[in-house]
């Protein structure tokens, strides 16, 4: 193949990233499965690099980098979270009653994905990507080692080529911790600190750290009021009813009408909310007082706190030459066209980079669209096209959105029509509008109750369709 044609800017000439043969992917959880499905639909050669023994990436919970605690159930049903190519339903995976499963189920269904259509002699378990890089005149050198081997074996790696590379590493691996700038004091809390990345459930949490003993604690600060945040709160003050729960989180729209509930819902009625106050300063004479930012009122005495504040993108085997920045703004990897194609160098695309969303349906767009465009079936318009196209979003999110910049990659009402336009430009058949309307659904009644929505059954009643029942199980 050639790499990207270039184009200078004001060149209107499309740029071809067509021509590929053989494509690495990096990684096999559920984004890197779909694209080695999508690019060999497409009569491209893939080879999926996998760290881990197993496929699945974070939904294997004995990956070492899953993020997954252990009882947790999705926060989006089945027939959303599904790949639009393959249904997944709760019940095939042992769950009658309700579209919210395990983690269990997510990762068997990701295995049946793998098992149905072939996938697993595309990938290459226990063997890590260190490095990637462009080569003069366009392909890409990859090296690999194998994780199974001891750090004395790195002479082992393997150098190999490629014609173009697809990243999908994931991005729940690397913990936001904020700072003692951010949060003076933070480093020398005398309780318990610890981010959701580590968390795994509510027991194991006071008694790993109390060597061996279990010992309830009596009051717990969480930092940050997502899906992660939420769920933890509960599972905690379920865990432990005579403690005091409080989530602590930036003013944030969606988050605190969420959480603001959790005290009028069906949730544990100790999970307190401090409502738009993020902690500001730890301190006190045994460094357990944590402050909060409208300064009500102080908490002593604080056993525990959990930082659920999200992650960074991270693509440490990715060498500067690829044209991909994505040190520089937190929460920024750029210069890409639609959150996929690197500008400069449009061999290489990233899926899932997206977040605030439902993620399958998104991968299995996303790797449509490359894959044909690797294969030459779509072309990609210029490049000037494309950084302008970059610019408008921008202006779009920070200017009349009021967005920060840290929220480049965040879409959330703005999926339905991201997908819908990928789809366009891979020139593929749109996503099915029931899968819209059940999540806008379902964020609905988790808003309402951050604890009962998941005794809901969704049933769709049409692809083509908007229509769903929903039945709710009373128990
Ligand atoms: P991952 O699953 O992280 O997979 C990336 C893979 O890349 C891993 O297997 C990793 O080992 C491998 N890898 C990384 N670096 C290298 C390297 N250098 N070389 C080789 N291999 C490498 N989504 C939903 O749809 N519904 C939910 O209910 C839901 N709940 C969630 C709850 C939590 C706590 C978290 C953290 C996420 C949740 N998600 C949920 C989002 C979830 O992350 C996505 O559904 C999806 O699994 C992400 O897939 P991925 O392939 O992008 O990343």
């Amino acid at each position: 193949m050639g790499d990207a044609a270039p184009c200078g800017d004001g060149d209107a000439a499309p740029t071809r990233a067509g021509g590929v043969r053989r494509v690495a992917v990096v990684g096999a959880g559920a984004a890197g499965l779909v694209t080695a499905k999508n690019l060999r639909e497409e009569g491209l050669r893939a080879v999926v690099f996998e760290a881990a023994p197993q496929v699945g990436g974070t939904w294997d919970i004995a990956n070492a980098n899953s993020s997954m605690y252990t009882n947790l159930r999705t926060n989006l049903p089945d027939c959303v979270m599904e790949y639009p190519d393959f249904p997944f339903r709760a019940q095939q995976y042992g769950v009658p009653d309700s579209s919210f499963p395990s983690h269990t189920a997510v990762q068997h269904y990701l295995l049946d994905y793998a098992a149905a259509h072939d996938l697993m002699p595309l990938v290459r378990l226990n063997t890590a990507v260190q490095y990637a890089g462009p080569l003069p005149g366009g392909k890409w050198s990859l090296r690999t080692v194998s994780t199974l081997e001891t750090s004395a074996d790195v002479a082992q790696a393997q150098i190999e080529e490629f014609d173009a590379l697809v990243v999908c590493n994931g991005h729940y691996t690397v913990p936001k911790m904020p700072s003692d700038t951010e949060i003076p004091g933070l480093s020398s809390f005398a309780g318990l600190l610890m981010h959701s990345h580590s968390y795994k459930s509510a027991h194991d949490l006071f008694r790993s750290e109390r060597a061996g003993a279990q010992s309830a604690p009596k009051r717990v600060v969480l930092l940050g009021a997502g899906n992660s945040g939420i769920d933890i709160a509960i599972e905690i003050a379920q865990a432990f009813p005579a403690a005091e729960v409080v989530l602590s989180h930036r003013k944030c729209k969606g988050n605190a009408s969420q959480a603001q509930l959790l005290t009028y819902g069906s949730g544990p009625k100790q999970v307190r909310l401090r409502e738009r106050r993020e902690i500001v300063r730890v301190d006190g004479t045994d460094w357990r007082t944590v402050h909060f930012a409208d300064d009500v009122g102080a908490m002593q005495d604080v056993d525990a706190i959990l930082l659920c504040t999200g992650y960074h993108y991270a693509f440490p085997f990715l060498s500067p030459e690829a044209g991909v920045d994505w040190q520089s703004e937190p929460g920024c990897v750029t210069p890409l066209y639609k959150h996929v194609f690197c500008i400069p160098r449009p061999s290489v695309a990233f899926v899932g980079l997206p977040w605030k969303v439902a993620p399958f349906p998104l991968f299995y767009f996303q790797s449509r669209w490359i894959a044909a465009v690797f294969s030459g079936r779509a072309v990609l318009p210029s490049q000037s096209e494309m950084h302008a196209d970059r610019e408008r979003e921008q202006q779009l999110r920070e200017g009349d959105m009021g967005l920060p910049r840290r929220y480049m990659h965040m879409l959330e009402q703005r999926q339905w029509e991201y997908n819908r336009v990928v789809a366009d430009l891979a020139h593929v058949p749109p996503d099915a509008p029931v899968r819209r309307a059940i999540y806008a659904d379902c964020a609905a009644a988790r808003r309402h109750d951050p604890v009962a929505y998941r005794r809901r059954k969704y049933i769709p009643l049409g692809l083509h369709e908007r229509d769903f029942r929903v039945l709710v199980d009373s128990n």
